[in-house]
C-alpha cells in the first residue's frame, strides 16, 4: 500500500475511534483532524473545542479565526493556503468537555492523550512533514519537554522536522497581554513565514528542473 492510501485508511480508522468512550473518559467520540497527503506543514494543537465538535473541522471556532489571521500575517497567501499546506491534528482528537466552572474547556485527560498518541505518530511517520507547528503548552511539551513558553516562542527547534512553537490562539491565557510576549509571537510568525517561503522556493526549483510538472507550495 502506498503512503497516500495508508493515510486514507488511517484517517477512516481514526474517524471511527471511540476507545475513550468505551473507557468512560468522554461521553462522545468526535475525532477531529484535517489534512491531505503531501502537506509539508503539520500543526499539533491541544484538543478540539465545542465548535469543532459540531463542525468536525480543527480550529473552526474563534481560536481558529485568530490562528488563520496569524498564518496570513506569517506569510501564507490566505487561510485556505495555510490549510491546503498544513495537516492539522491535536494531542486529543475528541472534545474533552467543559470545565466545572463552565468558562473553558477541560484540559485533555492524560489517559485520552495516551490513547490518541498512536494516531499522531502514524501520521507523522507517513507524512514526514518538513515543519511542525506546535500550538499551546501541551503540544510544545509533548515534543520539546516541559519549559516556559517565553523560552520557546520565537525560537525554532530541530531540523527534520523544524519545530516552531506558538502560544494557543484561544485568548484564554493572559500570556499575550504582555508586549514582550506579543513580540515573541511576531518573531515566531516570521519564522513560519520564512519556512513557508523556503518551501515555495524549493518547490519552484524542483518544478523548473522537472519541466514544470510538480505541484505544491506556490
Ligand atoms: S480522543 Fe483519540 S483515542 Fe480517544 S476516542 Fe477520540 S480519537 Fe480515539
Amino acid at each position: 500500500m502506498n503512503g497516500r492510501a495508508a493515510l486514507l485508511l488511517h484517517q477512516s480508522e481514526c474517524r471511527a475511534c471511540h476507545v475513550c468512550v468505551d473507557e468512560g473518559i468522554i461521553p462522545e467520540a468526535t475525532p477531529t483532524f484535517e489534512g491531505r497527503w503531501g502537506a509539508p506543514f503539520f500543526l499539533v494543537g491541544q484538543a478540539p473545542g465545542p465548535v469543532e465538535r459540531e463542525s468536525r473541522r480543527p480550529f473552526s471556532g474563534r481560536a481558529g479565526k485568530e490562528l488563520d489571521r496569524w498564518m496570513v500575517q506569517a506569510g501564507f497567501e490566505s487561510p485556505e493556503d495555510f490549510r491546503r499546506l498544513t495537516y492539522i491534528a491535536a494531542l486529543m482528537r475528541c472534545f474533552p468537555g467543559r470545565n466545572q466552572a463552565g468558562n473553558g474547556d477541560l484540559k485533555p485527560p492524560p489517559a485520552a492523550v495516551a490513547n490518541c498518541t498512536h494516531w499522531l505518530e502514524l501520521e507523522l511517520r507517513l507524512l514526514k512533514p518538513k515543519v511542525l507547528i506546535l500550538v499551546g503548552q501541551l503540544a510544545i511539551a509533548r515534543f520539546l519537554g516541559p519549559g516556559r513558553l517565553e523560552d520557546r516562542v520565537g525560537h525554532r527547534f530541530g531540523e527534520r522536522p523544524v519545530m516552531v512553537p506558538l502560544p494557543h490562539p484561544s485568548g484564554q491565557s493572559r500570556w499575550l497581554n504582555d508586549p514582550a510576549n506579543r513580540a515573541r509571537l511576531s518573531v515566531a510568525l516570521t519564522l513560519v513565514g520564512q519556512l513557508r517561503s523556503g518551501l515555495a522556493l524549493a518547490q519552484r526549483r524542483r518544478s523548473n528542473s522537472d519541466g514544470g510538472t510538480a505541484t505544491a507550495p506556490r
